[in-house]
């Protein structure tokens, strides 16, 4: 019996730790999505969440996020082809409930020339102001 519990105790120290497969961290927008960090969430549906920017470039400032954690525009593939559409779609729905009735850009940043700073893909929907082009 004290062998067994020696062999189960050597067992349980050899495999722990390094024998695990590591823990997938979350994203910054999956932990909000979870509710795990404070987001203010306009909108959700079973494909992805919008909340506003904590840091707005115009004063209406909308992330639409897939709850799918691809990390970036380039990483989409062709079974990502409906969701793209529908974050469009869910882009337009906010920026009707905000009322940008004068219009409104989206942006997706990708990589690091266009300083994308979140490695999950989401579309930014600005509005509310005259905006300029070309973008700096
Ligand atoms: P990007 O630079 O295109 O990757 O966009 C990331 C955006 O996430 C930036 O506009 C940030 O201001 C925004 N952001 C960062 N942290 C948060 C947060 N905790 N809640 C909402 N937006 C955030």
């Amino acid at each position: 019996m004290e062998l067994a519990l020696l062999l189960l105790r050597w067992l349980r120290d050899a495999f722990s730790g390094a024998m695990l497969p590591p823990v997938s961290e979350k994203t910054l927008f999956q932990k909000i999505m979870d509710r795990e960090e404070p987001g203010d969430i306009l909108y959700e549906d079973d494909l992805c969440v919008a909340l506003r920017d904590i840091n707005p470039q115009a004063p209406t400032h909308v992330l639409i996020v897939p709850r799918n954690p691809i990390p970036s525009l380039d990483a989409l593939t062709e079974e990502d082809e409906t969701l793209v559409g529908h974050l469009f779609l869910v882009a337009q729905k906010v920026a009707a409930d905000e009322g940008l009735t004068d219009g409104y850009r989206t942006v997706f940043n990708n990589g690091s020339d266009a300083q994308q700073t979140v490695a999950h893909v989401h579309l930014h929907l600005l509005g509310g102001r005259r905006m300029s082009w070309p973008p700096g």
